[in-house]
């Protein structure tokens, strides 16, 4: 799925899912505020017709008002309450909230009762005649607590921003981890389509050298033979010449070899080997420059190690990291030491010699990369197809100037 048809597909319907969360969560919130408004309001009003009732009689019976006054002062929902004159003065008043009554000239033509904001909270006020006569001599002012229905608010609030927040971390998860998928699953089909390009392009270059090298190596044996005749048989002033003609011919037929060998897919014969041997033969092949100071191979492993193996193959991949190795040391020593970790076998073949530049590193097992004059740059590349063809690994270190060591990993063969 390409990138923008998956934002089509996850982000804009859970997009919409978010918005009708948020549109329906406020208008149900704003419903239920102003339902419990109404409902505490009715009931406020009812209280205070109870509340009316009672003053009246109060005063039918002749108590002061200031003590009338003084009889509601504690009560828990009762912020303030007066008792005006008809003129709106105010005779006597109680508050929780010392000197707190905020009571103005525009209040006392109030009909409804109305709602403000003090720094308690919302109250609700109202003004009401006692006693119940329209005749009335007082009016009584009340300012009623609206704590609860502002914790209910405040609740409903929280619960809101909670399940808001949820929401989107929920969202938030979920697309992190369908993004990592996605993007890993499009890594994925690029490297797969890189990797049969790659396995396309090798497969035709594959056929057009062995292709060349079969043309090739005809009229090379036949020139091989032409100068192995001339050395026998010519005159005395060629034979010279004819042997040199004779191991350049061997030489290119060596180098068509080699590319040959690298570029043909490797059918493994495996059987049981031990790495000890295979260490050996490959270091027999190789002929040591007498020129040099002593460079001694050491071979080290932990108890024998055996391989299900190609012991060609392998001997040929070990060959070519410790001819590697000779050439790049001109003192000091070359070692292979191997160690067998539950089913894995892991060989280390070091040397002491000139290191590799680390801009070369990432190059190393490319077909032909070379940094030597007569270097084909195909041991290394052939290395490391034997090793993974035996579902093996193989990586570098080095430091230049002080040895390299290349770890190969190789999965354990049978216990002895
Ligand atoms: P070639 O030996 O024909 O150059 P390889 O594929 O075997 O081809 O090696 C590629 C290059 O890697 C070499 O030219 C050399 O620069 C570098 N190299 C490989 N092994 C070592 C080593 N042990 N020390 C230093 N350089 C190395």
């Amino acid at each position: 799925m390409k990138r923008k048809d998956f934002f089509l597909f996850f982000l804009i319907p859970f997009a919409g899912i978010f918005i009708i969360f948020f549109v329906f969560s406020s208008i149900n919130r704003a419903f239920i505020q102003r339902t419990v408004e109404g409902l505490i309001q009715e009931q406020l009003q009812a209280t205070a017709e109870i509340l009316r009732v009672n003053i009246s009689h109060f005063l039918e019976e002749g108590i002061a008002p200031e003590m009338i006054i003084k009889r509601y002062a504690d009560e828990e929902n009762i912020y303030y309450m007066a008792l005006l004159d008809r003129d709106n003065r105010i005779i006597s008043w109680s508050s929780r909230y010392e000197g707190y009554l905020p009571f103005s000239a525009r209040d006392a033509s109030q009909k409804e009762p109305w709602i403000i904001s003090s720094p308690a909270g919302k109250i609700f006020n109202l003004l009401t005649p006692v006693p119940l006569d329209n005749e009335a001599p007082y009016v009584l002012y009340l300012g009623y607590s609206l704590g609860s229905l502002e914790k209910m608010a405040a609740r409903s609030k929280r619960n809101f921003l909670f399940a808001f927040a949820f929401l989107a971390s929920v969202g938030i998860v979920f697309f992190i981890g369908i993004f990592g998928l996605q993007r890993k699953y499009l890594e994925k089909k690029k490297e797969a389509e890189e990797e049969k390009k790659e396995k396309e392009r090798f497969k035709e270059i594959s056929a057009l050298t062995s292709a060349v090298a079969h043309e090739i190596k005809n009229p090379l044996n036949s020139l091989a033979l032409l100068c192995e005749l001339l050395h026998k048989k010519g005159p005395a002033e060629v034979k010279e010449d004819a042997a040199l003609g004779k191991e350049e011919v061997h030489r290119i037929s060596r180098v068509i070899d080699q590319f040959s060998d690298a570029l043909r897919p490797l059918r493994l014969k495996k059987e049981k080997v031990y790495l000890r041997d295979l260490i050996e033969s490959a270091r027999r092949a190789i002929q040591l420059d007498p020129e040099k100071s002593v460079v001694l191979l050491r071979y080290k492993e932990d108890r024998p190690v055996v391989l299900e193996a190609d012991k060609d193959l392998l001997a040929r991949a070990f060959f070519n990291l410790l001819r590697n190795a000779f050439e790049a040391t001109e003192s000091g020593s070359v070692s292979v030491t191997a160690e067998r970790r539950r089913k894995k076998v892991t060989i280390r073949v070091e040397d002491t010699g000139r290191g590799i530049a680390p801009e070369n590193i990432g190059r190393l097992f490319d077909p032909f990369f070379t940094t030597k004059e007569t270097g084909l740059g195909i041991g290394l590349y052939l290395a490391r197809k034997i090793v993974e063809a035996h579902e093996g690994k193989i990586e570098v270190e080095s430091k230049l100037g002080q040895g390299t060591v290349f770890i190969i990993q190789l999965p354990g063969g049978p216990y002895e």
